[in-house]
């Protein structure tokens, strides 16, 4: 198995390493920090974050730096950064394991962001489930305090960047940036119309930049080691960095793997996480969480990069990267994911909170043994109205599991509508009850 430096989850991976205060300054911790606060200009950093070609590891891929690069210059009141820690995409959990396991790097990657965009406060929006997160994170927030790596006058240099940890009640849309901005001014979490966008009219309606954990935790390194060293990782100019892909499904190694960006979907699967857990072959993968399109087993070769991905069909998206074996019912999968999207359907736009309940019913006609042929229209029909017609991306993300499977898959619809025909057991309706 080819060996790669890690990066993120290099201090986790040293026998003995806590993720305590003390842990992370031994391993080089808040040097960062202390060698850009008042040292370097705040757009100088902004610069070097772009130069290094990060790019946002919480699903959406747009360049960290330029996102930075659009708050207001001459703007002279309060601006906000706030750390989007709720992690809901189906499939994806390695914020998870950097909040746990090692929370400072974020926490420094946070106050380094704070002073080069100017914010003095830091919000951390860390989901309603994650209880051993939101503690670790209490505890390692009262540790930098008390350390003088935030708070009032930080290490001296007259800057103040305070930070607050707020736990949501487990929505998924509240990853959504703005449905999170939304939860965090205590309103019901819904996503707003864009433009105008958070980094002008964000957190109380003031310049704000959102950024994931892992995004954020790539920061000290961005510091310490050069924008050029970053760059020079993965698949440059355009997927720069390492990348942690979280493997799940019908593998023998499912977990985190922190691999640079660019490598196969059959090095992921077959060299890191072991290969397929029993004979059967593989038949189907997830490159980026629930809302990404599936791939099929020609697929293999694909390079796990933002380009790469999105020129085959599907999106990077949070990482989260589901293999499925041979005698996997790809229509059972498409509604089980879309049952998911239909309950998490914050309900704002007509085309998500209709459409999804529709498709929700006619999946579960098809996979009852109950459907009819003109169901595949009614499903094509019924993708096509919610596509591009939402207020947020979840519109897009929600038909991504139906759309791709009856694009790879339509034979398997098809086999269990000449079931139903067959029985004589197809339906006009049947009624779909929101959980
Ligand atoms: Fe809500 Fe869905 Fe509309 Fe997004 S697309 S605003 S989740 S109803």
């Amino acid at each position: 198995m080819p060996s790669y430096e890690p990066i993120l989850t290099k201090n986790m991976l040293t026998p003995g390493y806590t993720g305590s205060l003390v842990d992370y300054e031994r391993a080089g911790g808040y040097q960062a920090l202390r060698k850009v606060l008042g040292k370097i200009a705040p757009d100088d950093v902004t610069a070097m974050v772009i130069k290094s070609g990060l790019r946002g590891r919480g699903g959406a891929g747009f360049p960290t730096g330029v996102k930075w690069g659009f708050l207001p210059k001459d703007y002279t009141g309060p601006r906000y950064l706030c750390c989007n820690a709720d992690e809901s995409e189906p499939g994806t959990f390695k914020d998870r394991q950097l909040i746990e396991r090692d929370p400072h790097q974020m926490l420094e990657g946070m106050a380094i962001t704070c002073y080069a965009i100017g914010a003095e406060t830091a919000y951390i929006y860390i989901r309603g489930e994650f209880v051993l997160g939101a503690k670790i994170l209490e505890k390692a927030l009262a540790e930098a305090r008390a350390a003088g790596y935030i708070g009032r006058n930080i290490l001296g240099t007259g800057i103040n960047i305070e930070m607050w940890l707020h736990r949501g009640a487990g929505a998924y849309i509240c990853g959504e940036e703005t449905a999170l901005l939304e939860s965090l001014e205590g309103k019901r979490g819904l996503p707003r119309v864009k433009p105008p966008f958070p980094a002008t009219h964000g957190l109380y309606n003031k310049p704000t930049v959102v950024n994931n954990v892992e995004t954020l935790a790539n920061l000290p390194y961005i510091v310490n080691r050069g924008p050029e060293w970053f760059a020079s990782i993965g698949s440059p100019p355009k997927s720069t960095g390492t990348r942690i892909f979280c493997v799940s499904g019908h593998v023998k190694r499912p977990g985190n793997y922190e691999v640079p960006m660019g490598i196969t979907c059959r090095e992921l699967i077959f060299e890191h996480a072991g290969g397929m857990r029993s004979d059967k072959p593989l038949k189907a993968i997830i490159p980026g969480g629930a809302s990404a399109a599936f791939f099929t087993d020609q697929h293999l070769d694909v390079k796990l990069d933002f380009e790469s991905v999105a020129q085959a069909g599907s999106m990077l998206g949070s990482g989260g990267v589901t293999i499925m074996e041979e005698g996997t019912s790809m229509v059972w999968a498409a509604l089980r994911l879309m049952e998911f999207f239909y309950h998490e359907s914050c309900g704002k736009c007509t085309p998500c909170r209709e459409g999804t309940s529709w498709l929700v019913q006619t999946m579960r006609r098809i996979w009852t043994r109950r459907g009819r042929l003109e169901d595949l229209e009614t499903l094509t029909d019924l993708c096509q109205n919610i596509a591009g017609r939402t207020v947020c991306a979840f519109g897009d993300a929600a038909i991504a599991p139906i759309t791709s499977t009856l694009k790879h898959w339509r034979h398997e619809y098809e086999e269990l509508i000449r079931t139903a025909e067959a029985a004589g057991s197809a339906e006009l309706v049947m009624p779909a009850t929101r959980h």
